[in-house]
C-alpha cells in the first residue's frame, strides 16, 4: 500500500486549493516548487501552502 500512499501524496502535491475563491488548482510537476496563479481568480498559490 505504500505505492499507493506515495502516488495519493504526489497527486496532493499537485493540487492547490485557492485561499480565495476555493478552486482546485492543477499544478505541472515542473511548477511543483514555484507559485502559481489560480486560474479563477488570478490568486497567487505559494508552493507547499497545504502545509501551513
Ligand atoms: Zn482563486
Amino acid at each position: 500500500m505504500w505505492a499507493f500512499y506515495s502516488a495519493l501524496q504526489s497527486a496532493l502535491d499537485l493540487l492547490r486549493k485557492c485561499p480565495k475563491c476555493g478552486h482546485k488548482q492543477k499544478v505541472r510537476l515542473l511548477d511543483k516548487n514555484k507559485t502559481v496563479a489560480c486560474a479563477k481568480c488570478s490568486n497567487p498559490l505559494p508552493p507547499n501552502g497545504h502545509k501551513l
